[in-house]
């Protein structure tokens, strides 16, 4: 790999070679960060410039990927999804300079699937043949198809809680599924001694510092989708943490080669049921332990793995952190379907309901442009899409005069 140098531990600083399974820092436990050649990485975008490029996936920023040039890329097509301007969505939170990046349009249906996709190439260079993960739900479904669709077999660990459309595509894809009756620190404990114990190849998010470097070619695109000029203010969803901190590293990365004219603000956002980073980033205290309690599966995580990169996304950004409830998740899964026509699972929703409050307190200013990242699709929840969008259904017989009584007074014609 000749773009990167070598993994550096965000703990101690020690640099490590960046073979296919280099997890957190052999010295001291650290998380590591990958570092590059961003004089190498400059070169190549010279020689071929983005707009010349005709691979629509996430493999179009290959200078910025930390893959072996002579590595298969993977099948399934990650990344490359759209970046719509949502005005009227925008208006509605205030905000009328919105654009929402639908990465519910991925293979599997969420963001995750640039981390796993990344994981698939590393592990094949590593002569792996299994890989595992422990899992909300969303990591799972993409490592388990992107597995899938290289030959590849999965070990996948999920709470009970999972919804049942994750579930679902866990078990067409083929993985071997163990469902743990526990929260979700219980059932990453479990993974952890399982992959110790048979050597799997290991795509937890915090541990395998690859996967940030996957997460990070949403920022890459939204960068080059808004023609490198950077919007005032990201906003993403945190669970564990990695996906937050992927979308720093991508627009430092463009920033690094020259190609973002400054840096955005980001704005993390939790659920207030299970808050323990946007406190920490409140309050200033170490995270803390939190309960899971939101229907918001996705980042429902009161255990995070990666806290302290998260912490520094925000942070370095100048961003902000904000919680926000249920019900405004539910209101902004309603906005954005009525207003944009996306169907957001709850915790991408929640990105939405973030910036609606960043706007209402006063964080974030009316005029700024802001990027709502989607990060997951509403089909994989339908139960919680149900419970947000209420009633709303005339059930009728198949009858001319009922349907005439049933839409008397609505302004229809
Ligand atoms: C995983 C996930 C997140 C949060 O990502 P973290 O890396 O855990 O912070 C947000 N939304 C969805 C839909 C996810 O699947």
């Amino acid at each position: 790999m000749k773009n990167v140098l070598h993994g550096r531990c965000t703990g101690c600083g020690k640099t490590h070679a960046a073979v296919p399974a280099l997890y957190t820092c052999p010295a001291c436990g650290g998380i590591i960060d990958i570092e590059y050649d961003y004089d190498y990485i400059k070169s190549g975008i010279a020689r071929e410039p983005f707009a010349a490029r005709t691979e629509f996936s996430m493999w179009r920023y290959r200078e910025f990927l930390p893959v072996e040039e002579g590595s298969p890329r993977p099948r399934l097509r990650v990344g490359a999804s759209p970046l719509y301007s949502a005005e009227a969505l925008g208006k509605a939170i205030g905000l009328p300079r919105l654009y929402l990046k639908d990465d519910g349009l991925n293979p599997t249906s969420s963001l995750k699937d640039r981390a796993s996709a990344l994981a698939v190439v590393k592990a094949k260079e590593g002569g792996f043949s299994r890989i595992a993960c422990s899992s909300t739900g969303n990591a799972a479904s993409s490592l388990a198809g992107n597995c899938a669709a290289e030959g590849m077999e999965t070990v996948i660990f999920v709470p009970r809680r999972a919804p049942q459309g994750k579930v679902a595509q866990l078990s067409i894809f083929g993985a071997l599924v163990i469902s743990v009756d526990g929260n979700y620190e219980d059932t990453y404990r479990l993974s952890a001694e399982a992959i110790e114990k048979w050597g799997w190849y290991n795509r937890n998010a915090a541990i395998n510092p690859y996967l940030v470097e996957g997460k990070k070619t949403v920022a890459l695109e939204i960068g080059e989708q808004l023609g490198f000029r950077s919007p005032d203010w990201v906003s993403i969803s945190v669970g564990d943490g990695c996906s937050i901190a992927g979308v720093w590293k991508g627009f430092s990365d463009l920033s690094r080669a020259g190609l973002l004219d400054r840096m955005p603000r980001l704005l993390g956002v939790q659920a207030s049921g299970c808050c323990p980073i946007s406190t920490a980033f409140t309050t200033g205290e170490p995270v803390a332990r939190a309960a899971e309690n939101t229907f918001a599966d996705s980042i429902a995580v009161g255990v995070p793995r990666n806290p302290g990169k998260a912490l520094h996304a925000m942070r370095a950004s100048n961003g902000a952190a904000v919680s926000v409830s249920d019900g405004e998740i539910m209101e902004a899964m309603r906005l954005m379907g009525r207003f944009a026509g996306v169907f957001a699972e709850p915790a991408a929703a929640a990105s939405l309901a973030g910036l609606k409050k960043a706007a209402a307190e006063g964080i974030i200013s009316p005029g700024a442009s802001a990027v709502c990242i989607v990060t997951g699709n509403g089909l994989k929840d339908v139960q919680s899409g149900i419970a947000a969008a209420g009633e709303g259904v005339l059930a009728l017989p198949p009858d001319m005069k009922e349907l005439e009584r049933a839409l008397a007074g609505r302004c229809i014609c």
